[in-house]
């Protein structure tokens, strides 16, 4: 029997269906990810058969971690479907490395024939023996009772994510560091506005549509007018008291709102102090809106609504 077919979903917790996975990141790694809006495929460096191969992946999972206390791979969640990622290509059984709770049961995805590789088998998931399974119909599913890690042998294009949502990061757990992350416990809607706010300054390529905005007439997607409503709300935030001299009509204005927005991305109360620089709460909002707006290429500001 392959190795595989111990992890085949039991009677007792049935297969759930396979629709997308995720690949999730902190954010300062998604930050640097809206540079050219990849993921590049990186070698294999944790205990893996892989990790002296020169074969480069991109990691994703159907794995929820959210019913354990969060993600340990940070706050940012890309989404793919499924049936789209994998189409075309050719599986090969990595391993089930036993060590981690759940065990992780691990298949490659790649368009290279990797047949003759000592270390890969190929799998079949129509045989429906193993932790990912296909059925009469061509519906995927998979074995919840494990963790279904899949290695995709290519880099992609976050454009093709069919959504982008945020997820708690673990308190403790973290897999780059830890006990210093400064991301361990935030919480999705916190992670939401500090992404917008690294997006908004994130530079992308002159006169395409910006892929976080809708392709016409520049509507913001639904990622970007929640996490707007939860910027929104730290700006209006009781503790922040402006009282400076910056309106928002002032020449400085949208430097200020961008540093601001800098600020609140990293993570650091410093966005309060630049906030307070200006000369209502009413001008900080509408400062920093338009700040979003511009660097979003969102054609009407009203598209983020103020309450
Ligand atoms: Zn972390």
């Amino acid at each position: 029997m392959p190795e595989w077919s111990s992890y085949k979903a039991s009677t007792y917790r049935p297969a759930e269906p396979l629709n997308w996975v995720s690949h999730v990141t902190h954010l300062d790694t998604a930050a640097l990810l809206l540079r050219d809006w990849q993921l590049r495929a990186g070698p294999v460096y944790d205990h893996s058969k892989l990790n002296t191969r020169r074969i480069h992946v991109v990691w994703v999972s159907p794995n929820d971690w959210a019913g354990a206390g969060g993600f340990r791979y940070g706050n940012v969640r890309f989404r793919f479907d499924w049936a789209t990622l994998v189409a075309g290509a050719k599986y090969y059984w990595v391993e089930a490395v036993t060590s981690y709770k759940p065990t992780a049961t691990r298949i490659l995805v790649t368009t290279h024939d990797r047949d003759g590789d000592p270390t890969l088998i190929p799998y079949n998931p129509a045989a429906g023996d193993g932790p990912w399974v296909t059925d009469a119909a061509g519906k995927h599913f998979w074995n919840p009772e494990v963790c279904l890690e899949v290695m995709v042998e290519r880099s992609i294009p976050l454009t093709s994510a069919t959504r982008i949502d945020f997820v708690r990061h673990h308190e403790n757990r973290c897999c780059i560091a830890p006990k210093v992350c400064p991301d361990s416990g935030v919480e999705a809607d916190r992670a939401s506005a500090r992404f917008l706010a690294a997006a908004t300054l994130a530079s992308t390529k002159p006169f395409e549509p910006h892929p976080l905005v809708g392709d016409f007439g520049g509507e913001p997607t639904r990622t970007v007018r929640d996490a707007w409503d939860n910027l929104l709300r730290y700006l209006s935030s009781r503790r922040l008291v402006a009282a400076g001299t910056i309106t928002a009509e002032a020449p400085a204005a949208g430097a200020l709102a961008r540093g601001v927005l800098a600020a609140f991305a990293r993570g650091d109360d410093e966005w309060r102090v630049l906030g307070a620089l200006f000369a209502s709460k009413p001008d900080l909002v509408s400062a920093v809106r338009a700040a979003v707006a511009r660097g979003l290429s969102i054609s009407s500001e009203s598209a983020l609504p103020l309450d």
